[in-house]
Order: structure tokens, then C-alpha cells, then sequence
């Protein structure tokens, strides 16, 4: 099991006052997304979790097809279409497929994926 979070970043066991947004996988815990790279860290847990969620909706984007037909998330449409970011599913028709839309869909908090 990976846990996702925004935590205290700690230089030599000490932290020091920023977060990142980080995977605790066992022991070990690591920055992910865009604080893995060279971010300097977040003054509090939502910035650091924001800064994850625009490496979603930038990077983990994708248009996958259901199999099935579902109801658009933002109007009654009917749609065979989806939008996919690192497993989370949302059916939406194509007046609605859009990055912004998405973006007001998606939340970043705590999560396990395993
Ligand atoms: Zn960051
Ligand atoms: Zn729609």
C-alpha cells in the first residue's frame, strides 16, 4: 500500500517547516509529481496538494472510452467517453471534456493505492 499526502519535508529527521506532496511507501517517503521536481516545498499541506494536481490534470490527462454509455457529470448526456486521471474515472461528453471542468472535479487529498 502507497499512501499519498502533503507532509512536513525533514532534512536530517528535522523538519523543516514546508511540505511536499509525498508517497510513504513502507518505510521510505518520497515527493511525487511536479514536487519531486526540484520544488523547493510549500509554506502549507494545500499548496503542496495543489502543486500535485496540476501534475495530474498536466501530465495523468487522459480520454478513455467506458464500454458503456454513462451520464455526463456536468449535464443529463449520455456519453461513451471518460476522462482518466491515475485511476479515477469521470464521464463526461464532449461539451464537458475539458481541463478546466476537470480540473474543478478533482480533488487532491490523502490516498492509498496499493
Ligand atoms: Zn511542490
Ligand atoms: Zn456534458
Amino acid at each position: 500500500m502507497v499512501n499519498y499526502k502533503a507532509r512536513l519535508i525533514t532534512i536530517g529527521g528535522k523538519p523543516i517547516g514546508l511540505y511536499h506532496y509525498t508517497a510513504k511507501h513502507g518505510k521510505n517517503i518520497y515527493p511525487v509529481g511536479r514536487c519531486a521536481q526540484n520544488c523547493p516545498g510549500h509554506q502549507t499541506e494545500e499548496e503542496a496538494q495543489e502543486h500535485y494536481r496540476e501534475y495530474l490534470l498536466e501530465e495523468r490527462y487522459s480520454e478513455v472510452e467506458l464500454g458503456r454509455h454513462e451520464k455526463c457529470l456536468k449535464c443529463p448526456v449520455f456519453t461513451v467517453m471518460s476522462v482518466q486521471i491515475d485511476g479515477r474515472i469521470y464521464p463526461l461528453c464532449g461539451d464537458h471534456r475539458k481541463k478546466e471542468i476537470v480540473s474543478k472535479l478533482l480533488k487532491v487529498g490523502e490516498s492509498w493505492e496499493s
